[in-house]
């Protein structure tokens, strides 16, 4: 079983390559026998596709999906199918197909704990970047997050939901 980045994708385009972009998102696991070019790996939580028109032409576009293993899923484009055919379009090029405007995504994967985030605006070089973080959670109230950097004098030793003090491991 690979393990799994969510990740949130905010997007602005014009409204009529929506429906574009979003079919290179697989949804189920015999999509990609369906359908031409996709996004290698990554499948879209269709629920959570919202779109507002925020100017005459031009949508905002948020979604959430689902990458195997790693967001660099979506960068791969050498994969062949049993033809010898490529059919994965890299993110780079599915923003130059759908005149994409601006992207950001930001992926979480809680097993492992990192973060990766995806930068790109229109003319521009698209941008990746990753972190490893570190999570806590807490026995009491049930709550789990990470310690940001920027938070770096926070104190460790509390739970920053509810205030408990953490147990702390025991030694043998
Ligand atoms: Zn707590």
């Amino acid at each position: 079983m690979p393990n799994w980045v969510d990740t949130s994708w905010e997007v602005t385009l014009p409204t009529d390559k929506v429906t574009r972009f979003l079919n290179y998102f697989l949804t189920s696991d015999d999509r990609d026998k369906l359908r031409g070019k996709f996004l290698y790996r990554t499948f879209i939580v269709e629920e959570s596709v919202n779109v507002t028109e925020t100017s005459k032409g031009i949508s905002f576009l948020s979604f959430v999906s689902d990458s195997a293993w790693s967001l660099g899923s979506i960068f791969e484009t050498g994969k062949e199918d049993k033809y010898g055919v490529s059919r994965c379009i890299g993110l780079e090029d599915l923003c130059k197909d759908c005149d994409v405007i601006s992207l950001t995504a930001r992926g979480d994967e809680p097993m492992m704990c990192f973060r990766e985030f995806i930068e790109y605006v229109q003319g521009e070089n698209l941008c990746y970047s990753s972190e490893e973080v570190t999570p806590w959670m807490c026995e009491k109230c049930h709550t789990m997050g990470y310690w940001e950097d920027e938070d770096s004098n926070a104190d460790r030793t509390i739970c920053p939901s509810c205030k408990e003090k953490f147990e702390e491991e025991e030694d043998e």
